[in-house]
């Protein structure tokens, strides 16, 4: 028998209404994302999407299957930006975009997101940009010239859709560029020459580089085919990049549909402006980790708000989440010992995020388990309020620990180590432990023997006045720790 499936409904920008979500096919639910532009630290407003589109994909796995979604979310890595970037500084592009990258990814699994299954970058896919630029000319879509292509807006009809304007409104409102080889004012760039000191790849328009919108039909359509679900990013890329990826994709593709369901989080802000590099009102993820807030902090402060509605990031709001935090935490900790595996997570916290992520609800459902628990002493309630928080992507167990030691500059190896492997990490403190007693039991051979133990693995072990600390060397291996049982 079939099991009914939890029915998801998403806001689709593309009707501006909330919809019932029907994959093409539920065996392989199939999301685009788009990706930040590698040449600086990620600021906070670019972690919203991030978070925002973690916990559909998370959702979507729980209720497709996990081998039945698959996640993209690409990398700009070519981009007049980065060129700066590295003209000011010096560096190569390719030292700054690597490094970049990596940072991204080392502060957004700071914020419990899950890396998407795809992380193309740009630069991977330059044969495919070419030949969908191919064959947007070939069809009439697109024209060389002075060594740029231009896609010919006019001759997509549907351009526009998306954001609800005409082409004409669109030519009042913006500020376009008005190029001599531009046909139409709208017409915009899918390729252009590159000078010797510029990245670039030989075309058939010469020496060149991508313009930024073809780079995610190209990828999109490598990745998840003609057609995929859905397309997410913030609504600040809706005018022009995602009008852009549509009219190109559609008019190379035509058989295909592109996205079906398009959705887009609403801006983190200061003081009621979008936070952004160029307005210079930003402050980076890693600033706030410098600072000792932890990053399920910063998550919980996101999941606070729901992703269509603006939000301001305050001390306060971090100061009450670390609160509630911990509270959980320190409760789920104390119980442990008498949470059964076998128990599920709570349904209504699902429930809230089918009904187009309605992540306040789910967290006031967390609430809700937690006085029940307070109430009743059911320890069942707090179980829940432990899986259904890790569903969301806060992880108490790790919150717990962080905390506990904020003084080590290793708690995210560490945090690592515990979330690949709780049991590894338990055995690392119980050794510590043991050896600290051995020695105040003046039992030095002993104490000596398991120091060698955690030695030999690269723990390294030192003692402090507030007692025995670990962290762990660049040579960790902890198979030696179990074989033994002189400490037993
Ligand atoms: P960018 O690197 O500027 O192209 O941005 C990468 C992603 O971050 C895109 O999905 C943007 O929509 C998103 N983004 C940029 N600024 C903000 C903000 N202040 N609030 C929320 N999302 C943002
Ligand atoms: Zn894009």
């Amino acid at each position: 028998m079939e099991v009914k499936k939890t029915e998801i409904k998403l806001h689709n920008t593309a009707s501006r209404k909330k919809e019932v979500f029907t994959p093409f096919d539920p065996k392989d639910v199939r999301m685009y994302v788009c990706g930040p532009t590698v040449y600086d630290r990620a600021h906070l407003g670019n972690a919203r999407p991030v978070v925002v589109f973690d916990v559909l994909n998370r959702l979507l796995r729980h209720v497709y299957g996990d081998k039945n979604v698959t996640y993209v979310r690409n990398f700009t890595d070519v981009d007049d930006k980065i060129n700066a970037r590295a003209a000011e500084s010096g560096r190569e592009i390719g030292d700054i975009t690597a490094e970049t990258t990596q940072w991204f990814l080392d502060d957004m699994a700071a914020l419990g997101a899950l890396e998407p299954d795809h992380m193309p970058r740009a630069t991977q896919y330059i044969p495919q940009m070419v030949a969908m630029i191919e064959k947007l000319i070939a069809d009439g879509h697109a024209y060389a010239a002075e060594g740029h292509v231009l896609f010919r807006v006019r001759s997509y009809e549907a351009y526009g859709k998306l954001s609800g304007r005409s082409v004409d409104d669109m030519i009042a409102g913006a500020r376009v560029e008005v190029a001599p080889f531009k046909e139409d004012p709208m017409d915009f760039v899918l390729w252009k020459p590159s000078s010797e000191d510029l990245p670039g790849w030989d075309s058939p328009w010469g020496r060149g580089r991508p313009g930024w919108h073809i780079e995610c039909s190209a990828m999109a359509h490598e990745l998840l085919g003609e057609s995929f679900d859905i397309h997410g990013g913030g609504n600040d890329l809706m005018f022009p990049h995602h009008e852009n990826e549509i009219a190109q994709s559609c008019c190379a593709h035509p058989e295909g549909q592109f996205a079906r369901y398009w959705m887009h989080n609403e801006m983190l802000q200061v003081e009621g402006k979008k936070m952004s590099k160029s307005l210079g009102n930003f402050f980076t993820v890693r600033d706030l980790l410098d600072q000792g807030i932890p990053g399920e902090v910063i998550r919980f402060v996101f999941l606070s708000t729901h992703y269509r509605k603006p939000m301001d990031w305050t001390a306060e709001k971090a100061r009450e989440a670390e609160a509630t935090l911990w509270k959980w935490a320190q409760a789920c900790e104390e119980n442990r010992k008498s949470f059964d595996a076998s128990w599920p997570i709570e349904d209504e916290v699902v429930f809230a995020l089918s009904d187009d992520l309605n992540t306040p609800l789910a967290i006031s459902e967390l609430h809700r388990l937690y006085s029940r628990w307070r109430k009743t002493d059911d320890t069942k309630a707090l179980f829940l309020l432990f899986t259904s928080s890790e569903f969301l992507g806060l992880n108490l167990q790790k919150f717990y620990y962080e905390s506990q030691h904020p003084e080590s500059a290793q708690i995210e190896r560490r945090g690592a180590i515990l979330l690949e492997d709780e049991e590894q990490y338990l055995l690392i403190e119980r050794l510590v432990e043991e050896r600290a007693q051995a020695k105040a039991d003046k039992e030095w051979k002993r104490a000596d023997q398991l120091r060698e133990k955690l030695k030999h693995a690269d723990v390294i072990v030192s003692d402090t006045p507030e007692g025995s600390k670990w962290e762990l060397g660049p040579n960790f291996d902890p198979s030696g720790l179990e074989d033994e049982d002189a400490w037993e």
